[in-house]
């Protein structure tokens, strides 16, 4: 007899929650997780205090586990197989979800909920152990195994989990607010955009385009990726500015070496008006100490003395490496590498001033009107909305709250 996977049971993260915080944790987790399954008609989804049960109900196992393993607020889970409450069964299953034929360490944990099932929890557990022994290399370990399995028997069925699969992590998305995601085509946003939803801060995100200088491939790769962070918290809001005209007036103004600090005190003041007028809380970009000239101290400074709400740096203290490590863990990296140019490489100076001053920025941008043009940016941003399967829903409506 073969038997199949019947649930996922959910083990929440960060526990430390209590009270109405957890009661909300828990709702919200509930709904994320809800969301990620739409695509899943015969999924159950039913949180309790403790654990979250998914039940399947034919959908496929591996294809809902994928989905689940992207829901933030989730520390693991397990798949779960339902068979008859009667000990042979019950002995047959667990050797099916073992693969007996790799040596590993283990223990039984079986828990009897219905006190008419003939064989104690205790019993229960030496006899699969007995099993086990028997039949594998397989060693007793109490303290640290490498699989648990878990027996439940109910009064309907016994229900069999072993492998317990990581899970995303962090706080469900959501619970923590929204900020405004600076994404440009390079590495380190996406995993910026990653680190921000982890946190349970849901995200929208905002790119700078300049048409002709940049193309509209380069946008298309913005909105892959955009597309692909997505599946972390659902989908994704991705407001396009047009920048060239501010761009150019940039580097007619401004002396060749701060130009890129310019442009970007000219980007967070857009990308801090949007994030107002989308009730975002903060921005957040993908910023790291000394990465590239305009990523100083200094630099950072005179950049962030222009805004008006708190600007998240996740990778502020991260090396490259372990930048690109988790581009890759995430999915994002392949389409990151693309070779496509952003408005920043196409204007880069050969001298940025890697210490820029703060008086200086002002005396350069009070030679023209860039107000006027700012708030052009902010008004001509076009709103796209993304989802993980890249379907495309463009919308000028409130409604995508
Ligand atoms: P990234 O890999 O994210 O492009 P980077 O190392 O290339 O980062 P910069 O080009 O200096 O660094 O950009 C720093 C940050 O500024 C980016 O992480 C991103 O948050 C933001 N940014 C840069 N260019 C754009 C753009 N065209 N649109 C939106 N945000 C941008
Ligand atoms: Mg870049």
């Amino acid at each position: 007899m073969d038997y199949s996977y019947e649930y996922l049971l959910v083990r929440y993260g960060e526990l430390s929650l209590k009270g109405k915080n957890k009661k909300n944790f828990i709702n919200r987790l509930r709904e994320n997780t809800k969301k990620a399954l739409a695509g899943f008609k015969k999924c159950k989804v039913e949180a309790g205090y403790d654990r979250m049960y998914i039940y399947l109900n034919g959908e496929n196992p591996d294809t809902v586990s994928e989905v689940i393993s992207k829901v933030f607020g989730i520390s693991s889970f397990s798949l779960a197989m339902k068979v008859p409450a009667d000990m042979d069964a019950i002995l047959e299953a667990t050797k099916q979800a073992c693969d007996l034929s790799v040596p590993k360490t283990f223990k039984v944990r079986a828990r009897r909920h219905d006190k008419m099932f003939p064989v104690i929890s205790d019993q229960i557990n030496r006899q699969v152990a007995t099993a086990i022994l028997k039949n594998s290399d397989w060693k007793v370990d109490v303290h640290h195994p490498q699989v648990e399995i878990i027996i439940e028997v109910r009064e309907d069925a016994a229900y069999i989990m072993t492998d317990k699969i990581a899970g995303a992590g962090g706080y469900p998305v959501g619970i923590g607010g929204r900020a405004m995601v600076l994404l440009s085509g390079g590495i380190d946003s996406p995993v910026a955009g990653y680190q921000v939803m982890k946190r349970g801060i849901h995200i929208e995100a905002i790119h700078f385009a300049a048409p002709p200088y940049t193309s509209s491939n380069a946008l298309d790769k913005v909105k892959k990726l955009g597309s692909e962070i997505s599946a972390y918290q659902g989908d994704l809001v991705l407001h396009v500015v047009p920048f060239t005209t501010l761009q150019l007036a940039i580097y007619h103004y401004c002396p060749e070496s701060y130009a890129i600090t310019i442009m970007r005190r000219m980007m967070m003041r857009i990308a801090t008006e949007l994030a107002r007028r989308r009730h975002c809380l903060a921005v957040a970009t993908g910023e790291s100490v000394g990465q590239v000239a305009s990523q100083t101290l200094e630099s950072m400074s005179v950049i962030s003395q222009i805004a008006c709400m708190p600007i998240l740096r996740p990778l502020v203290c991260m090396d490259k490496i372990e930048i690109i490590d988790l581009s890759r863990k995430i999915g994002t990296y392949e389409t990151s590498i693309l070779p496509f140019e952003d408005c920043c490489t196409i204007f880069t100076p050969k001298a940025p001033a890697t210490k820029p001053h703060l008086d200086k920025c002002e005396e350069y941008e009070a030679k023209w009107d860039w107000q006027t043009m700012v708030e052009d940016c902010v008004n001509q941003a076009e709103m796209i909305r993304l989802s993980p399967n890249m379907d495309e829903v463009e919308d000028e409506e409130a409604d995508l709250f």
